[in-house]
């Protein structure tokens, strides 16, 4: 491509020369214009996706801000803050660098492509194979060109290799399988330290006295402030001061503050849920390998170099490998594996309507639950174990839809994307795909919230009870769950020591009494 251009120079000089120097230039710049590179925001990449095979010189660089997508859904205000805005700062930092850009605003992304391609007659449309199934069939009807999405460390060609060897799809074989074939962590053949997983380890509650580390926060730019001032109307959540970097700058600021004041201690303290801490010792890294501003290879990397530096428990580098090269590659492959239907499974028959409290922390009084949802009200993001422990439990043991459920998780999280979501919510969360993913429901009553939180002391609530007013509901709807659901659950051995606990319960008619009132109460915005 280069060496057409430089003849292209050529020609046009004895074009001037001739006199014909611009019919000749738009001739040839049409010609020339073979490509459209269209950038999606979730691929802010200059080395992946579409721009890893565009030209500075020949390619129109595209970003479509479609309204259907920032008004479709009642998002939240960071989340969109921070998909538009850094998407906005992509381009303008790509135009800066000498990229022919157009960001283009429009109804839909498809009318928006479509504008920009009436400019540009005759040009490919280019794109790296997009992250969900909607917008894949989308491009794919409109004709466009897809190169390989290479933002993940597994192709989905290698998963589907993997999983269509596997009885079932444990992700720790698929970790493990991650971890031999990436060499991360290794030693020949075994694993460095000799266990394949520090779980053990790495499961401490939140220590009563912890300095967790202030964490970093940005400032609002020119662009910040523009989107800022867009995007308020029917939006749910908060949007004060800066939590989300919107530059790759930004995102490679919070992998460095990660790495040098948390790795240390991000193992032991992962599934801890400390009520002083909002982020613990989390790397907060998700936004930024979602939206294509960090990549996972890079990540892993900085990971390992920083590991070498020797005052890293392997602990927590193992944790945090895991979540990586294990759980985020993992849950994707997971996705496209199971295919665009799987997000309508409901295999436990949950219809309850989505909660109020989901929307409003002051329709509660469980003191965990309106301290989740109103970390997320603030900043878009909860670590893992409220999202699985907390919201996601009482949506399985209250028997909410799993549809609602996962509309609702999508819409909050400011790292939600449908590949993340769908397995996490219809999978993990909610069982909702009898047992394809995990071989028993996260159900849980009080005591696990009270192990590894700090939410228990101030509640009006009693983690240990599951009768009376002060009965803790997570613990009430932990037994009436398994009860509504025994015939299911009856015929999973991994069920058997918790169905056995059910048999042995005294009272339980007393308990499924307490459990209608706690359901009344969730709907009413009381209990
Ligand atoms: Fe949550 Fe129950 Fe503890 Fe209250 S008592 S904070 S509702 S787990």
């Amino acid at each position: 491509m280069r060496a057409m251009w430089f003849v292209i120079r050529v020609a046009q000089e004895v074009a001037t020369r001739l006199g014909l120097r611009e019919v000749l230039f738009r001739t040839m710049q049409a010609s020339l214009m073979s490509r459209l590179i269209y950038i999606p925001f979730d691929q802010l990449n200059r080395d992946y996706g579409a721009m890893k095979i565009a030209h500075k010189d020949s390619d129109h660089i595209v970003l479509v801000e479609s309204q259907r997508m920032l008004t479709g859904r009642q998002w939240h205000r960071q989340r969109l803050q921070f998909l538009v805005s850094s998407a906005r700062h992509f381009a303008d930092e790509l135009k800066h660098e000498g990229w022919q850009v157009t960001y283009v605003h429009s109804a839909t992304t498809i009318e928006g492509l479509r504008t920009i391609q009436e400019q540009h007659p005759g040009a490919e449309l280019v794109c790296a194979v997009p992250n969900s199934f909607k917008l894949k069939q989308q491009l794919e009807e409109h004709g466009a060109t897809f190169v390989e999405n290479n933002f993940f460390l597994t192709s989905r060609t290698l998963f589907e290799l993997w999983a269509q060897k596997q009885s079932t799809f444990t992700m720790e074989n698929f970790y493990r399988a991650q971890r031999k074939r990436l060499a991360i962590l290794m030693d020949g053949s075994e694993p460095v330290g000799g266990a394949w997983n520090y779980d053990a380890e790495n499961r401490l509650p939140p220590p009563k006295v912890h300095d967790w580390g202030p964490p970093l926060y940005f400032t609002f730019d020119d662009i910040d402030n523009q989107v800022a001032s867009e995007h308020s109307e029917g939006a749910w959540g908060k949007l004060e001061g800066k939590t989300w970097g919107t530059t790759r700058a930004e995102a490679l600021a919070q992998m460095k503050h990660f790495f040098t004041h948390h790795f240390k201690e991000f193992g032991p303290f992962e599934d801890a849920m400390p009520d002083g801490s909002w982020s613990g010792h989390h790397s907060l890294l998700s936004p930024y390998l979602n939206n294509g501003l960090l990549h996972a290879s890079e990540v892993v990397r900085a990971a390992l170099n920083r590991f070498a530096e020797g005052d890293i428990p392997l602990s927590s580098c193992e944790g945090f490998a895991r979540q990586i090269i294990g759980w985020r590659e993992y849950i994707n492959g997971m996705y496209w594996f199971l295919g665009e239907k799987y997000c309508d499974n409901n295999s436990l028959n949950a219809t309850r309507p989505l909660l109020p409290l989901f929307h409003d922390p002051e329709k509660t009084q469980m003191n965990c639950v309106k301290s989740v949802v109103s970390d997320i009200n603030e900043r878009g993001w909860t670590h893992h174990i409220p999202r699985l422990m907390v919201l996601s439990n009482l949506a399985l043991i209250a028997g909410i839809s799993p549809q609602e459920f996962l509309n609702w998780m999508r819409e909050v999280f400011v790292d939600a994307s449908d590949w993340v979501m769908v397995p996490n919510v219809i999978g993990m969360a909610t069982y909702a795909d009898d047992g394809v993913l995990m071989t028993k429901p996260y159900a849980a009553g009080g005591a696990y919230i009270s192990n590894m939180g700090q939410f228990c002391k101030s509640c009006i609530y009693d983690p240990k009870k599951r009768t009376g007013d002060d009965a803790c509901p997570f613990t009430t709807l932990y037994w009436d769950f398994l009860d509504r659901n025994s015939e299911t659950f009856s015929s999973n051995h991994r069920m058997f020591q918790q169905m056995g606990g059910l048999r042995r319960l005294s009272n339980l008619p007393d308990v499924k009494d307490r459990a209608t009132q706690v359901l009344e109460g969730l709907d009413a915005g009381t209990i």
